[in-house]
């Protein structure tokens, strides 16, 4: 298990993380998500000993690992550039940390270079220079896998490769945690890949940890308007003004008042989320509660179609997420709900 007490980054005058606290089980796979600056590199970097905290400590498997040196600490890092050797050889490469764990080399670069998908009888002797950039970064985790680490750190590992590249090599990385049975702890900006992959996800937001939780809890439940916003795909609701300025009308059987009251945090409560796929869009109110306005575009999204409403009053857009079914119902300039049901509503403060 690896536990965060508290920890804390100063740098001068900026706090870079702080006070952070979590608890990560053995064989997780968690990733660190937030806008760029959070501070999500700086913990990670506490976590390798790169960087000493100002304050907390950092336990592995319940040992104090704060005081050691990256090389003392079970762990291993890849990062986003790959610091490989270009004139060395795959082999060369990943031989190095194999020989300093005092292991024999025979047959460990063909397991390692297999466990990351590539060929052993076609890399293994090929300069790392001669290299495309998803081989070099199979060739970097083949690397970090190789120090044998309890816990594998990976700062945006995918950030420099294109789409499909990243889709795939995401996918292996899902896969490895599992066959290797280690912790992963993940870093990215992107919250599909987080979504995606993870086990657990943790949000910093501006130095701090916002919200931890399963992707179903953080994508469905966010505790704040930014993650909510962060999330995407939501359409973002200021309550007060929602339910009194007559932004959003209600069927008239439905209760307003529940709405922000089911969520149990009424007292707070600043905002209303509906995401995309939650909501759905008619020339009449169906559901409990919608706004009123005129369709103005439709956006294919794969499976779905996504269509963009212009608000009678607000001018502002609000999107709902629909089949192919319903679309088609549906033209530009129609007078329409974007509309939603109380159960489908998450209320949060600012
Ligand atoms: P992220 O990885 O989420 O983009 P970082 O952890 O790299 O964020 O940085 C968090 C904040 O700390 C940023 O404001 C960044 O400029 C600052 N920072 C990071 N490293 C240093 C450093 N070595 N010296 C001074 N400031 C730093
Ligand atoms: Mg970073």
């Amino acid at each position: 298990m690896l536990t965060l007490q508290s920890i804390s980054k100063d740098f001068g005058e900026l706090t870079a993380v702080d006070d952070v606290s979590v608890e990560i089980e053995s064989g997780e796979l968690v990733t660190l998500v937030g806008p760029s600056g959070s501070g999500k590199s700086t913990v990670l970097n506490m976590i390798a000993g790169h960087l000493e905290p100002s304050a907390g400590s950092i336990m592995i498997n319940g040992t104090d690992v704060t005081p050691l040196s990256p090389q003392n600490r079970p762990t291993s890092m890849v990062f986003q550039s790959w610091a490989l050797f270009p004139h060395m050889t795959v082999r060369e490469n990943i031989e190095f940390p194999i020989e300093a764990n005092g292991e024999d080399v025979d047959g460990r670069v063909e397991e390692l270079l297999r466990q990351v998908q590539l060929d052993p009888s076609e890399y293994a002797e090929k300069n790392a220079d001669e290299l495309s950039g998803g081989e070099q970064q199979r060739v970097a985790l083949a690397r970090a896998i190789a120090y044998d680490p309890e816990i594998l750190l990976l700062d945006e590992p995918l950030g420099s490769l294109d789409y499909v590249l990243q889709q795939e090599l995401r996918r292996e990385l899902s896969d490895l945690n599992e066959e290797l049975d280690m912790t992963f702890v993940y870093v990215t900006h992107s919250l599909e890949s987080a979504l995606i992959i993870s086990d657990r996800i943790f949000v910093l937001d501006q130095s701090r940890l916002v919200q931890a939780g399963t992707p179903r809890e953080i994508y469905q439940e966010p505790k704040n308007r930014f993650i909510a916003e962060f999330m995407g795909d939501a359409n973002v609701f200021p309550i007060d003004a929602t339910l009194q300025s007559g932004e959003a009308v209600q069927r008239a059987d439905a209760d307003v008042d529940d709405l922000v009251i089911a969520d149990g945090r009424e007292e707070e409560a600043s905002y209303l989320i509906v995401r995309y796929d939650r909501a759905t869009v008619a020339p009449d109110l169906e559901r409990d509660m919608g706004v009123e306005g005129t369709v103005f575009k439709k956006l294919m999204k794969g499976n779905t179609v996504l269509v963009e409403v212009v608000g009678e009053e607000t001018e502002e857009q609000y999107f709902a997420e629909v089949d192919y079914a319903e679309a088609e119902r549906l033209d530009r300039g129609d007078s329409v709900y974007v509309q939603w049901n109380e159960a489908d509503t998450v209320a949060v403060p600012e």
